[in-house]
């Protein structure tokens, strides 16, 4: 069997994906699962025709939702969201606060009515530097404490960008002590997604890097691994109450 140049990348960077059983206080964390990132033509960095990847991760992400919101378990949103003419470079504008690109894809609106679900906008990658406040404060950290999390399921896009900076900025604020009681952060892997641009496309961009789209998602995991995040294949929910 010729193997792909991907799983030849692949094979160099093996890492294990386990199941992990959550246990509750619990915490889902949803990175960007906004239509500028997920949804068809919907603005500069959209896919421009379906993709299976990204398809993937909505569904698991609006199942864990579903289920994190029946048990009134403390679910956080991450929205990509910037003022118009601030540019985050190198990125073309996208997710203009104020348009539907921002907002929630359809298949997870209705947690913005849910009250167990906190929605923080962001202007930046990552959302752990994205939840300082004016005063100084960080919503996400607060949320983790007031929620008295032990457990963070993350999810969302793009695996090696915005999901892998944040869990990297919380893992390390997690060592430093300021994230107590969190234990364990969980990257779910098939509730992450990456986008797919591929060399061809690359190299009639002066900005943008090449960014083939299944190889980027295993490194973002692997990075993650390699922070001290466990990578889930398989989520499975401890019953509150039961021994
Ligand atoms: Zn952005």
């Amino acid at each position: 069997m010729v193997l792909q140049t991907v799983d030849v990348l692949k094979n160099e960077i093996p890492f294990e994906e386990e199941t992990v059983t959550i246990f509750s206080p619990a915490g889902l964390v949803l990175v960007d699962i906004i239509n500028g990132f997920c949804t068809v033509g919907s603005g500069s960095l959209a896919p421009r025709e379906p993709n299976r990847q990204i398809t993937q991760m909505i569904e698991e992400s609006a199942k864990l939702a579903k289920l994190f919101c029946d048990n009134k378990w403390p679910v956080l949103a991450f929205l990509d969201s910037h003022h118009p003419g601030k540019l985050e470079h190198p990125y073309p504008a996208h997710c203009i606060t104020g348009t539907d690109e921002s907002n929630l894809v359809p298949a997870l609106r209705w947690i913005e009515e849910e009250p167990n679900v906190t929605i923080k906008r962001k202007d930046c990658y990552d959302g752990f530097i994205g939840s300082i406040q004016e005063d100084g404060s960080n919503a996400f950290v607060d949320w983790v404490k007031n929620n008295k999390i032990r457990v963070l399921l993350v999810v969302g896009i793009c695996t090696d960008i915005c999901v892998l900076d944040f869990v990297c900025s919380t893992l390390s604020a997690k060592n430093r002590g300021f994230l107590d009681p969190l234990e364990d952060v969980v990257v779910y892997s098939r509730g992450c997604a990456t986008f797919d641009f591929p060399v061809s496309m690359a190299i009639n961009s002066k900005d943008l890097l090449a960014h083939p789209q299944e190889l980027m998602h295993h490194m973002g995991l692997y990075m993650a691994k390699g922070r001290g995040a466990k990578i889930a294949r398989e989520v499975m929910f401890h019953a509150p109450g039961k021994a």
